[in-house]
């Protein structure tokens, strides 16, 4: 009889168990990237800055960055194993070693529906954003790039990328006389290239906003932040009954780090903060909203040495001008997100947001 009775117990804690994992499932995903931000970066956040937003969330794991080919990844292969869920070579975009064309996460969103954003403090062309957008075998092929944007089906999209959209006659870069953000605004999109309109952008239809030649302005020095986009594309996309998928990139703090340069690492971790701050005051009012936070390398493996008493400001050291292969930490709120914590391969984290944005 007790035997009976504990087997029922069994039975309903296993279904119940389904059943939560059913419901739990989010029907919006956020994920934000920081480029480069590695662990010490985070740290430098919680230690140092008003606006952290890392000690809000719950759950912590770690992610294994290595590519296919290299223990230390670059961007590109980094991007490809979170928006595909497989690893590839360093520089490759979407596609296997071997040549096979991935299907990546917003493609997949949009098959079932849900509207899909993708915004970078870089062009939207470089390599984190590019591997949501396009498929290619070198990272460098930009003005292809745009190309393959145009056919994304993307429904929010903002960076900078004037130089991959325009030609040069109208002060791009593009040889073949193309002008892409015609093309764009001729597939529906509202496009916005003025600076001072960036920081109340609220878009009533498909939106395009190109704010810069190949980047945004330092984190520091331009009247609107990453937080900004940010919001402005949570309030378009969630029209959309059936759910999103946003990606978000702090695109510059790897640039900051390859020069060692402090102080604009730590705007660009300011404005990275203020993106995910966006991301969680929405998730928490939704609560059907997963928020993932990660980098996708960690760049400069800065040492925090020492912190001034008065001011708060910290001194670092660094070990390197380029990327490692140090762990990056990953954090994560909202339905679902109990399945990123513990140590992950990059590739796994993707194939977990693919499975639960379809
Ligand atoms: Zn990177």
């Amino acid at each position: 009889m007790i035997k009976k009775y504990f087997s029922f117990i069994v039975f309903i804690l296993l279904s119940t168990s389904v059943f939560c994992g059913t419901a739990q499932r989010p029907k919006n995903i956020i994920l934000l990237i920081g480029d480069g931000m590695g662990i010490p970066l985070v740290t430098a956040s919680v230690l140092s800055m008003s606006n952290d937003q890392f000690k809000k969330i719950p759950t912590v794991g770690l992610i294994n960055t290595t590519a296919a080919d290299k223990l230390v990844t670059d961007s590109a292969a980094g991007a490809t194993a979170l928006s595909t869920g497989y690893k590839t070579n360093n520089g490759m975009i979407g596609i296997c070693p071997d040549g096979k064309i991935l299907t990546n996460i917003v493609e997949i969103a949009i098959k079932n529906k849900k509207s899909t954003g993708i915004v970078a403090t870089s062009s939207v062309t470089n390599a984190t954003p590019a591997a949501f957008l396009s498929k290619v075998e070198s990272r460098k092929s930009e003005f292809d790039i745009a190309a393959q944007i145009l056919n994304s089906k993307v429904d929010f999209l903002a960076g900078a990328g004037t130089d991959f959209f325009l030609p040069k006659e109208l002060g791009g870069k593009r040889e073949d006389g193309k002008n892409y953000v015609d093309s764009m605004k001729a597939k529906g999109y509202e496009y916005l290239s003025d600076t001072s309109k960036a920081s109340t952008i609220i878009a009533q239809k498909k939106f395009f906003g190109l704010f810069g030649r190949s980047a945004l302005s330092q984190g520091n020095q331009r009247s609107f932040t990453l937080g900004h986009l940010t919001k402005s594309a949570i309030q378009l996309l969630s029209k959309n009954r059936k759910g999103f998928f946003l990606m978000v990139e702090g695109s510059q703090m790897d640039w900051a780090a390859d020069k060692n340069e402090k102080d604009y690492l730590f705007a660009e971790q300011r404005d990275f903060n203020s993106a995910i701050e966006e991301a969680l005051n929405f998730a928490k009012k939704d609560k059907n909203t997963l928020v993932v936070v990660l980098g996708d390398h960690d760049t400069g493996s800065l040492g925090i040495s020492s912190q001034d008493k008065e001011t708060g400001e910290l001194d670092v050291v660094w070990a390197t001008r380029y990327h490692t292969a140090n762990f990056v930490g990953m954090f994560s709120f909202g339905p679902s997100s109990n399945q990123f914590g513990g140590i992950q391969e990059n590739s796994d984290v993707g194939k977990k947001l693919i499975r639960l944005i379809k």
